[in-house]
């Protein structure tokens, strides 16, 4: 499996190091961000996007419809990831249809997608159309949004009932998953400030209740892609009411107590069968690590390949370097160059934002990137190596 991936990505891997040098012009990028839609029936906490549409209605009709999304993908090289995000995607009548033209344009070996869980049968629906449409060697991952047990993760997520209908979600998608072996099942808890004391409860509660193919952790932090954070004045303006901070992210000594329990789940995760699982946590043992360092040293601890080997695309073709800095750093939007993603890629303005990214101002734990820095490093991906052929230990393995 590694050998295939491996050889699959390669030299792509090398390109990048090569762009990253000044030597050659960015290849595509093999993790792809995709936020198919801005709307969303939740009311978390820890993101403002709900009310983005109530403020904006008119906003709304500027998403990417299917036609234009075809054009992009089709002027785009091979991805090894493709993330559909939202917004809530299962929103989105087409999203078989966009994960139909995406293996068909982009050939991913991942796509990847959460869900709120707030619409069961929509999610069912979908996701049975899906598994019949893509090919059967594209693992198509969905993960359940998961920060509390019971009332609690009603109130993070701002819905009754919604933990109810996340139970029914995973019934109807074991069930899938028995037909369709390529179906992953993941559940993912936002660590925010709400949900810092609650982590042991909910591993028990999903080790107890779910079958899980990977349990996901990641950070809460300000982004602008949730409009959870104060941003400049021109971005304040354009969003009033919606854009602002909403002090999620846990403070450095508070990721320190965290991560701790989150490196603890993961070893008894990586105990799993099923060696792309397995391959994800190691990667995940190095993710937690370095986000820890980075976090309460406030600063990068390895390069930063963003808009290189990553980009992400928000619903109304603005291009972004990454979900963190977003609005505030787009590269262009496809709109602009007819739809021609290489013709963006290596706009002069791209070009500059790439410029901002190696000149080391920023530094996040934001987890799709972290993992092709990971891959990108000698060093951390010895590390992945090492865990995944010899499990991560104790607790007591070295960082
Ligand atoms: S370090 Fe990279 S991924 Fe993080 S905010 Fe900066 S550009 Fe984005």
């Amino acid at each position: 499996m590694i050998l295939k991936y491996g050889l699959k990505v390669f030299p792509r891997l090398v390109k990048y190091k090569l762009a990253m040098w000044g030597l050659a012009r960015p290849p595509h990028p093999l993790f792809f961000n995709f936020s198919i839609t801005n709307k969303c029936q939740s009311k978390c906490t820890m993101c403002n996007i709900w009310k983005l549409y109530k403020e904006f209605p008119e906003k709304e009709k500027k998403e990417l419809n299917l036609h234009e999304i075809e054009k992009v993908f089709k002027t785009m090289d091979p991805v090894f990831q493709l993330s559909i995000c939202g917004g809530e995607p299962f929103l989105r009548e087409d999203l078989d249809k966009i994960c139909v033209l995406a293996c068909k344009h982009l050939k991913p070996t991942v796509i990847h997608t959460p869900t709120n869980c707030l619409s069961p049968e929509k999610v069912e629906k979908l996701t049975l159309s899906i598994m019949r449409r893509i090919p059967k060697d594209v693992k198509f991952t969905i993960k359940l949004s998961l920060d509390g047990i019971g009332e609690k993760h009603d109130k993070i997520r701002g819905v009754e009932g919604n933990f109810d209908k996340l139970v029914d979600t995973y019934k109807r998608l074991a069930k899938i998953r028995v037909l369709h072996p390529n179906l992953y099942l993941d559940a993912g808890v936002t660590v925010s400030m709400s949900n810092l004391g609650d982590i042991k409860e909910i591993t028990e509660y999903v080790e107890k209740e779910f079958r899980l193919d990977n349990f996901l952790h990641e950070i809460a932090d300000t982004r602008a892609e949730l409009f959870n954070v104060d941003t400049d004045k021109e971005l304040q303006d354009e969003f009033e009411g919606v854009m602002g901070d909403l002090h999620v992210t846990p403070t450095g000594n508070d990721y320190e107590k965290v991560i701790g329990l989150l490196l603890d789940d993961v070893r008894e995760q990586m105990k799993v069968n099923r060696k792309f699982s397995r391959f994800v946590q190691a990667l995940r043992l190095v993710y937690y690590k370095r986000a820890e360092k980075v976090m309460v040293g406030g600063k990068r601890v390895v390069p930063c390949y963003a808009g290189i080997s990553n980009s992400h695309l928000n619903p109304w073709g603005g291009m972004w370097l990454c979900n963190v800095q977003a609005f505030q750093k787009e590269m262009g939007n496809v709109r602009d160059f007819a739809f021609d993603f290489d013709k963006l890629w290596h706009s002069e303005r791209a070009n500059e934002m790439r410029k901002f990214v190696k000149s080391n101002q920023c530094h996040c734990p934001l987890v799709g990137q972290s993992f092709l820095d990971t891959v990108l490093s000698p060093k951390e991906l010895t590390k992945v190596f090492y865990y995944y052929f010899f499990g991560a230990g104790n607790g007591k393995s070295s960082n």
